[in-house]
């Protein structure tokens, strides 16, 4: 492993503080060898400036805006805390440093929230304290074992549940632990519940404005039921929020704990029109899927509620290493059961991974001639059309209402379920084109984006659901000559060939689908869902393009 020794860094900065201020700082040659492996892991991340134009907004609507940032900030720092013990410590020292080197390691530690790498595995690379990111994270005590927690719980079967909960960190108490509640044990929740609280007053669309003073009670309670419910509640807003402790895979001993994160979030009205058109669509999309008839359902049925959104803030958990580009919520499954789930699509931080990552990926793998083809909005619309299309298809095996196509499938389900909402998410544009709503050339330049998408994704592996279901319909692509690699690692599309191929894709999926084959399911990931020398080539082409961004955030217009 290596590592960046900060240890007498910190040391010789202290003494700097302490009053031989602007003095030189001198480095050892392992720091400046560890520096540049910092640099080469900041190349992977493009720096990125997300805006967004708010010149539509109110001016009480700007102001709301400006308060739910302010109450982000503190849940950013809240999160802090969070991400390790000398998460701040290690952060802050850096910044007193203030030097050229100082200052990229602290653009690092600030990417990952602390001194451990989010994507090389944990690793520490700065300063002295654990090789890897603590499991933990700031949750438990540091030295604190998974084995020590469980056996304390049982011999204190009455605490297990306060130990336990989402909303409480660990604590040494003697020879024993305890656990704080979140509102008692984080600084300034008082502050930010009163941010919410005058948020709320500036909300004039109702159903946000009661969502915004419940929340505010939530966050000095702990109790985030009845606002997880406005929430689901809320109608014709153009802002929206997500903001509080959410998440549970920052405590990686449990999954417990729940990691505070904001979201500050404005609809997309081009984006949400789109998605109008193509929710309006559904059933006759159900209606034109390529299997028999009677495997159709007469209506798709309802999905959960889908949004288009662009992001004006992340802040905590939202916006520590990988960026998300969507998310499902809320997590709580007594408010799922009664309303249903919202996902919300992050258009802007879409674009923004088109631009920088996708685009670049294009122009490296696929023929020249198809360049001009590849389309930012073309994009945005198949990530929308995928999140439609999980909807379509039978829920539960044909002839069996009781077993879900979900358990016949078991382990193999989320790699086809993904499959199927790409597959479709193309397939899908052929109604559309019959329809008139896009022509030739809109078809062209999605088929051309997708096929790039699909190398993008692979080289996040084929260990995930969306790796394994990118490789299928690549090597399926391949195998029928729709996508060709013709020479010098450069793919081709033979458009006569791509939608007779990727058709018969669909109608495999879904028929694994509808009969809940688990067998056939397991044929089609084994064969197709393989890495080949081909592919695994053109990959080995694309590693200096950027893996993620690292975002800023900006309004624009104000
Ligand atoms: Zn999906």
């Amino acid at each position: 492993m290596r590592n960046i020794n900060i240890g007498s860094i910190l040391i010789a900065c202290v003494i700097m503080l302490a009053g031989c201020g602007g003095e030189r700082q001198e480095y050892s040659m392992k720091t400046i060898e560890d520096h540049q492996l910092v640099m080469e892991r900041l190349a992977m991340f493009a720096d990125t400036e997300i805006s967004v134009d708010l010149s539509g907004l109110s001016e009480r609507q700007r102001a709301l805006i400006d308060k739910l940032i302010e109450a982000g900030r503190i849940v950013d720092e809240l999160f802090w805390m969070q991400s390790s013990h000398d998460a701040i410590a290690v952060r802050d020292s850096l910044r007193a440093m203030g030097d050229a080197i100082s200052k990229d390691i602290l653009k690092y530690v600030m990417l990952h929230y602390g001194p451990y790498d989010r994507i090389f595995e944990g690793e520490r690379f700065i300063g002295e304290g654990p090789a890897r990111k603590p499991a933990g994270a700031g949750f438990y005590p540091e030295d604190m074992t998974r084995e020590e927690f469980e056996a304390y719980i049982s011999a204190n079967p009455d605490k297990k549940e306060l130990l336990e909960s989402q909303y409480t960190v660990v604590l040494r108490d003697g020879d024993g632990l305890r656990a704080v509640p979140y509102h008692e044990y984080y600084p300034r929740i008082e502050e930010l519940s009163r941010l919410l609280s005058e948020a709320a007053e500036l909300a004039d669309n109702p159903s946000l404005r009661k969502y915004l003073s419940l929340r505010a009670k939530a966050i000095a309670t702990d109790d985030y039921f009845e606002s997880d419910m406005a929430w689901m509640d809320i109608r014709d807003n153009d802002i929206d929020v997500v903001i509080g402790p959410i998440e549970n895979y920052e405590d990686g001993l449990f999954n417990y704990k729940t990691a505070w994160e904001c979201a500050v979030m404005v609809k997309d009205p081009e984006g949400s029109k789109e998605l109008q058109m193509f929710t309006d669509h559904i059933d006759a999309f159900e209606q034109a899927l390529p299997i028999d008839a009677k495997y159709r359902r007469a209506s798709a049925g309802s999905a959960n509620v889908l949004e288009i959104v662009n992001i004006v803030y992340f802040g905590g958990d939202f916006h520590a290493g990988i960026k998300t580009i969507a998310a499902s919520l809320p997590n709580d499954p007594r408010v799922t059961e009664r309303k249903g789930g919202k996902k919300q699509m992050y258009r802007n931080l879409m674009e923004a991974k088109f631009d920088k990552i996708l685009l670049p990926i294009a122009e490296r793998i696929l023929h020249p001639a198809l360049h001009s083809w590849v389309d930012r909005n073309s994009f945005t619309s198949f990530v929308t059309l995928h999140e439609v299309s999980h909807t379509l298809g039978m829920p539960y095996v044909y002839g069996k209402p009781e077993l879900s196509v979900r358990r016949a499938l078991m382990e193999r389900y989320s790699a086809v379920e993904e499959c199927k909402a790409d597959v479709l998410g193309m397939y899908n544009k052929k109604l559309l084109l019959s329809e008139g709503r896009i022509d030739e050339n809109d078809l062209k330049r999605s088929i051309v984006t997708y096929v790039a998408g699909l190398f993008r994704s692979l080289r996040f592996g084929a260990e995930s659901a969306h790796g394994h279901a990118n490789l299928v319909q690549l090597n399926w692509l391949l195998e029928n000559a729709a996508v060709t690699s013709a020479s010098a690692d450069v793919f081709d599309i033979d458009f006569d060939k791509f939608m007779p191929a990727l058709t018969e894709l669909a109608r495999t999926v879904l028929m694994i689908q509808t009969l809940g084959n688990y067998d056939e399911a397991g044929a089609l990931l084994d064969n197709y869902g393989r890495m080949t020398d081909v592919i695994e080539r053109a990959i080995d082409r694309l590693t200096d393009i950027p893996r993620d961004l690292n975002t800023t955030y900006s309004v624009l217009e104000k």
